[in-house]
């Protein structure tokens, strides 16, 4: 069994490597080769933690696991680590055998940021200049920076809920040579695209405050009652996700599905887009809406692309198991 070291992620994982992988293992979904297990997610009554599970099998590319962790929210205050604790296990899908075992912090921003901006390079209109952010948590920069190598764009707008965090964004922006400006939500009505990475429970964005013809990737609902979207804009959208099943539990659908505006049969797997068996954007004044609920397929693919890198560049540890 390899063991690759969550220190050793960064220098392993480019943003291009994980983008490929993760579009690569949304069409095998779409295309039925690659299936997610159902989440497993509990409270554990200790450290106000939640910890859990994703898996699933990837017979195209070869990926069967799980990540496991959760979140402990005074893991920062209390000890310097981050909130977001994951690690990966890989197992040999013809014996079952376990293969490596893949720190996953970074992997999970790096996968979740390849999902917004797999869905940006299928779905935003080609001529998309202004770029527009919800969110200056962990997530954002990730986010942000994937995002801006997806279309040519000439300026970043951003709105958060605690102001004095959006210079993150400011940085990334400038690493690119672009202005940021901070704006009300509003605002956001001048953005071609929209990344939302919050983890609020309340709807943020509304019809007021979104141009037709823009892209939005809302990535931070990915549980029960989190909510970044009204749900009458969700309805006027153009809905694809990562995967239906997610979308309409745990993902931003869910409360547009809860009140009826919408139906499993209105949201696509951005995988049938990639394979061509679905049409993606079809207008340039279409709002497109990429659920991404974040899954566990997606961890596996990044991290086994990862295990191959470190093995071949003499990093990863071999035990015996
Ligand atoms: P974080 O704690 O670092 O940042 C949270 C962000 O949400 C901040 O910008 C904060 O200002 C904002 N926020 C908090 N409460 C809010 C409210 N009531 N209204 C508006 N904004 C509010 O978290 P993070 O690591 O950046 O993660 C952000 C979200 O993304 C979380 O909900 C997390 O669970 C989710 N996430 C999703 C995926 C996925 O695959 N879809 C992957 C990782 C994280």
């Amino acid at each position: 069994m390899w063991i690759v070291p969550e220190s050793e992620i960064a220098a392993l994982v480019s943003r291009e490597a994980a983008f490929d992988a993760v579009e690569k293992v949304f069409a095998a979904m779409a295309s039925g080769e690659a299936r997610n297990f159902p989440v497993v997610r509990e409270a554990l009554g200790h450290e106000n933690a939640l910890y859990g599970f994703k898996g699933g099998f990837d017979a195209a590319g070869g990926a069967l696991g799980l990540k496991a962790g959760g979140y402990w929210p005074h893991n920062l205050e209390r000890r310097g680590l981050i909130n977001h604790q994951s690690t990966v296990f890989l197992f040999d899908p013809d014996t079952g055998r376990v293969s490596a075992m893949v720190g996953g912090n970074l992997l999970t921003a790096l996968r979740t940021a390849a999902a917004s901006s797999v869905s940006i390079a299928h779905l935003a209109r080609k001529d998309a200049k202004v770029m527009g952010m919800v969110g200056a948590g962990h997530q954002s920069v990730f986010q942000l920076r994937a995002a801006l190598e997806q279309r040519d764009f000439d300026k970043v707008i951003g709105w958060n809920l605690h102001p004095e965090h959006l210079s993150r964004l400011e940085e990334v922006a400038s690493e690119k040579g672009l202005p940021f400006e901070a704006v009300p939500l509003e605002g956001l009505k001048e953005a071609d695209v929209i990344i939302t990475i919050t983890s609020s429970f309340d709807a943020i964005l509304t019809t007021d405050h979104v141009s037709p013809g823009t892209h939005i990737a809302a990535m931070g609902t990915d549980t029960k009652g989190k909510q970044e979207l009204s749900a009458d804009l969700v309805a006027a959208a153009t809905v694809f996700t990562d995967e239906v099943a997610q979308s309409v539990s745990i993902g931003e659908a869910q409360h547009a599905v809860l009140g009826g505006l919408i139906g499993e049969g209105d949201i696509t797997e951005v995988g049938a887009v990639i394979n061509g068996a679905a049409p993606g954007r079809v207008s340039a004044d279409q709002i497109t809406l990429f659920d991404g609920t974040g899954v566990g397929l997606q961890d596996l693919a990044v991290a086994a692309s990862v295990v191959e890198l470190a093995i071949a560049k003499g990093v990863a540890i071999e035990v015996a198991v």
